[in-house]
């Protein structure tokens, strides 16, 4: 284990139930995080041995193996958006609208559009790494877990430490490259939802967090 945890997942990923494995393919091996920093916490692991022992940005030089990776995160995010719709999705005014006019007789010309959960993933990765093989997170926005313990647990999905795979490939001058220097994980708390500020006060960040997930689901 330690940091070469996730290589067991690469090498026998048909020896995992369901709950851990979610699916693989000769490409990919996609698992739940073991310690989940929200409801709904993926990774995305690349199996090509050239690449998924390389830090993130050096591996996304290559615009090829980008563009799979990108490929195959575009379909997670699919999938993860569908998991929350069915999970929260009744509890979702827009879904709601949306069931209600469905329904409603007659029915209207145009249904309203239904809550878009694409957009309520994260799809990114650690500036700094601490597992050694390559993955890609595919994380809800909520960080609603009782996993989340530390701040750097927080900071590091709440700021420019999680570069979003959209943002590759990074500029030469990005200061994203650099980020110790940048103190990311230093800093103070900042909702992700309200952007209110929490200085250093983890517990109150915590207990914020609850209430913003249960406005979040029903939004
Ligand atoms: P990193 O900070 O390296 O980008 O994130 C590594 C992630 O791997 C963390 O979110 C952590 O919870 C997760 N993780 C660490 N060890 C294991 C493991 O043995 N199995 C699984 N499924 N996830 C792990
Ligand atoms: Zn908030």
């Amino acid at each position: 284990p330690g940091r070469d945890g996730l290589g067991a997942y690469l090498e026998k990923p048909d020896s995992y139930p369901s709950s851990v494995v979610v699916y693989h393919n000769s490409d990919f091996v996609t698992i739940h995080d073991m310690f989940p920093k929200s409801s709904l916490h993926l990774l995305l692991l690349p199996r090509d041995q050239t690449k998924n022992r390389l830090h993130p940005f050096e591996a996304f030089e290559d615009a090829e193996f980008l563009e799979k990776v990108r490929t195959e995160v575009h379909k997670l995010r699919k999938l993860a958006a569908a998991e929350l719709r069915r999970r929260y999705g009744q509890d979702s005014a827009q879904e709601q609208a949306r069931h209600a006019a469905l329904n409603a007789d007659p029915p209207p010309d145009e249904l309203p559009d239904g809550r878009d959960w694409d957009k309520e993933i994260m799809c990114g990765i650690h500036a700094v790494p601490s597992m050694s093989h390559l993955h890609v997170h595919v994380i809800s926005v909520d960080r609603h877990s009782e996993k989340l313990k530390h701040r750097k647990h927080y900071n590091s999905f709440a700021t420019p430490f999680f570069v979003p795979i959209e943002d590759f490939p990074l500029a030469p001058d990005d200061e994203r490259r650099h980020p110790t220097r940048q103190g990311y994980l230093k800093r103070d708390f900042t909702c992700w939802r309200c952007e209110k500020q929490f200085g250093n006060r983890f517990t109150e960040l915590k207990k914020h967090l609850e209430e913003e997930f249960e406005e979040w689901k029903k939004l």
